[in-house]
């Protein structure tokens, strides 16, 4: 299996090439940080996507939880992860209800 090298000054990545379109990773985040989008090439349809890579908490909960080995977090020694806020909890809570993808009238608040 190739690992993927860590990019530099980024909290979590994925290798969408793994990604199953399972969902799990998303339903764990609990900041927001991740969502479904369409993806007509992929297995399921879709593909995983980071779509507020600024809220990531380093939790590490997407990484242990994808049973594919598709998305990484860095090192808590690496990077400064942010807090979890109500405007990231409010993001995954609207994910979650959307099909675990972020409703495409977003805004933040
Ligand atoms: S490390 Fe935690 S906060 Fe960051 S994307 Fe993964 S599950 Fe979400
Ligand atoms: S848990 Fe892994 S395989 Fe499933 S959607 Fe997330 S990245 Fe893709």
């Amino acid at each position: 299996m190739a690992v993927m090298a860590a990019p530099e000054n980024t909290p979590v990545w994925v290798n969408t090439d793994r990604c199953k379109a399972c969902d799990i990773c998303v339903d764990a985040c609990p900041a927001g940080v991740l969502s479904m989008r369409p993806d007509p090439h992929s297995t399921l349809g879709a593909n995983i996507e980071i779509v507020a890579v600024e809220a990531c908490i380093g939790c590490n909960e997407c990484e242990l939880s994808c049973p594919d080995f598709a998305i990484y977090v860095a090192e808590k020694s690496e990077f400064k992860f942010a807090k979890l806020t109500d405007s990231a909890k409010a993001r995954q809570e609207a994910i979650e209800k959307n099909g675990y993808r972020l409703p495409e009238d977003w805004k933040e608040a």
